[in-house]
């Protein structure tokens, strides 16, 4: 088993108000899917290939990773409760739009998802700590993130170690980026792509954007099963991307998948 470890977010935040697609001129006329800024179907599942198949793995095949086990989350570290709290909801959020359940848990034995506030100048020392290989990253990220995965396309682990002094707006930018990371996504795309995962350095969206939430469910719906090959994948996906971009132009948009109709379809 193995510990991927994704990277991380720039030091620094920009100032400037960056226009979440998801919330652009609503009564413009456009489609939804123009609305909300999103590529074409065929950019969307090329995107959701790119960014969920992770292309290292012991055997050298390309695989989806996901969880196939409710979260168990606990904190660590020096979070301040106004802090633990926005995250919570925030995690909360993303287990909906993946049909996860998550649990609250006291101590970080007992869970398999750990959220560490770590002082200021001591992120990348208490990455390490988890197991994270030395990064020349020179000081300049303030979150971390890990996966240990096994050798069959499920996530056992994820630790997501944040600089404490991120709150507010940076905090929930941060976290958003790195939930993606732990949910399943290790990689980044290009820099003009709608998504919380595109490194823009200074300026990451807000909240999840919808194509964010596309990807996810993507990757959560039952059809894909753990274990799949990615050529089993790749043969569905563009399904499921089609169906939601259909209810979206319906503007009949769920808040996520079904947990227990995950849970009767999956094997
Ligand atoms: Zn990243």
């Amino acid at each position: 088993m193995v510990w991927f470890v994704a990277l991380v977010i720039a030091t620094t935040f920009g100032t400037y108000l960056l226009q979440d697609p998801q919330t652009q001129n609503p009564e413009a006329g456009q489609s939804s899917v123009e609305r909300h800024g999103l590529q074409s179907s065929s950019e969307i599942v090329s995107l959701f290939d790119r960014l969920a198949l992770v292309e290292e793995t012991p055997q050298g095949r390309n695989l989806p990773y996901r969880w196939n086990a409710p979260l168990r989350l606990a904190f660590a570290g020096v979070g301040k409760s106004e802090q633990i709290a926005r995250a919570q909801g925030i995690w909360r959020e993303a287990a909906r739009h993946a049909g996860l359940e998550i649990i609250f848990v006291e101590r970080p034995e007992a869970a398999n998802l750990v959220l560490h506030f770590a002082e200021s100048g001591t992120v990348k020392r208490v990455a390490e700590d988890y197991g994270a290989k030395p990064v020349a990253d020179a000081g300049r990220y303030r979150a971390y993130h890990m996966n240990r995965n096994d050798d069959r396309g499920s996530i056992l682990e994820a630790r997501v170690i944040m600089d404490a002094a991120l709150d507010g707006d940076s905090l929930a930018r941060s976290l958003r980026h790195e939930i993606m990371h732990a949910l399943g996504f290790p990689n980044h795309p290009a820099a003009e792509v709608a998504s919380v995962l595109a490194p823009r350095g200074e300026t990451l969206f807000a909240d999840f954007t919808m194509l964010d939430k596309i990807l996810i469910r993507t990757l959560y719906d039952p059809r894909i099963r753990p274990g799949d090959t990615a050529e089993a994948v790749r043969g569905i996906a563009p399904v499921i991307v089609d169906e939601f971009l259909a209810v979206l132009k319906s503007g009949a948009v769920k808040g996520g998948n079904d947990p227990k109709a995950a849970a009767r379809q999956r094997p």
